[in-house]
């Protein structure tokens, strides 16, 4: 990428409300058949089209085809049923309803490859397209099959392999990887959780990043940074090896964020997706609240390597929050640019 900073979004963005209930995860659409199938592809189109009139550089389907960044992926492999129902506690911090694992998984047809095909005949400008992580499916799933977290992880790793490779073929410039539970399952991380990533991306010609989070701006979470403390150091036990790792990319939350900037310093040679955009407040960042995070990211990341992106999703957003958000962020981007150009 030969733009300096160049702007995207850590994955998803809100969906009109012509196709789901709005402003909520999980939101049941609102067709069905024929009809929905052709809402998903005309919204992606829109949301492309709010990206590219943002500044977005790197943009992506702002996951409009898909109800939710994880179980969507695992609504396609065959070994998981759905009608049957377990309640586990999702990274330890709320119980959910989840389907489970009752055989071999295995991933019978590619899952976003026509999705990824399509994007990728709208816009000749870099894509990213965002993938469940091994660590964050095993999650949200309750296993009476492998009975071993690791070992599913791996079959996962295996599966998630087959469906990047087939979306680099598709053309997508980058494939990310969603692993919020790297923020908390730290022993498991540094064990198993980076080499099954590692297995994800075997092979692959594209680059890769890795997103990080706190979570979407909903309750369970908001109320589980307040448990947090003053600094959030969870970055700290995952980003050593991560260091080490193939992973070429790595995505994080930096805005509003109680995570002291100079953990990224651990990370120092790899490309950095900062995220300058809080998802957790209807609250409208200005560019110059924009820049002041990039400026400081700055002092632990290359201007080559630095990426300015938003925390998180912002599907749970109002779509006009989530376009003033879009906007800041490239603005702020502009700003910094500039100073570094200069
Ligand atoms: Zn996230």
């Amino acid at each position: 990428m030969k733009l300096l900073l160049p702007t995207s979004t850590a994955g998803s963005l809100p969906k009109p409300s012509w196709l789901a209930e709005p402003e909520k995860i999980w939101s049941p659409w609102a067709l069905e058949g024929e009809q929905l199938l052709e809402a998903k592809r005309d919204a992606l189109r829109v949301s492309l089209q709010e990206q590219q009139h943002a500044g977005i550089d790197i943009v992506s389907d702002g996951e409009q085809t898909r109800q939710h960044f994880v179980t969507t992926f695992i609504e396609h492999l065959d070994g998981v049923d759905f009608e049957k129902r377990e309640t586990v506690k999702i990274r330890n911090r709320y119980d959910a309803s989840v389907p489970s694992v009752v055989a071999a998984v295995s991933r019978p047809k590619s899952v976003f490859v026509d999705d990824a095909k399509f994007l990728r005949q709208q816009t000749d400008q870099p894509i990213k397209w965002a993938l469940p992580g091994p660590m964050t499916m095993i999650d949200t799933l309750y296993d009476g099959h492998y009975k071993s977290r690791e070992k599913l992880a791996w079959e996962f790793a295996k599966i998630l392999n087959q469906e990047a490779k087939e979306l680099e073929a598709a053309g997508v410039d980058i494939i990310q990887f969603d692993e919020p539970a790297f923020n908390v399952f730290f022993d498991d991380v540094n064990d198993w959780g980076i080499a099954t990533l590692e297995r994800a991306i075997e092979g692959l010609k594209c680059e890769t990043a890795v997103h990080i989070c706190y979570g979407y701006g909903i309750k369970a979470n908001t109320d589980w940074k307040k448990t947090l403390g003053s600094e959030w150091r969870e970055y700290e036990k995952a980003f050593p090896k991560l260091q080490q790792s193939k992973i070429d990319i790595i995505s994080l939350e930096c805005q509003n964020s109680r995570v002291p900037m100079d953990l990224i310093e651990l990370i120092r040679g790899k490309k950095v997706m900062v995220g300058a955009i809080d998802v957790a407040t209807n609250t409208i960042e200005t560019a110059e609240e924009v820049a002041d995070t990039l400026r400081k990211a700055l002092q632990f990341v290359d201007a080559d390597k630095l990426y300015p992106a938003t925390n998180c999703g912002m599907a749970p957003l109002s779509r006009q929050v989530a376009r003033g958000k879009l906007a800041a962020l490239s603005a702020g981007a502009q700003i910094v640019r500039q100073e570094l150009t200069a």
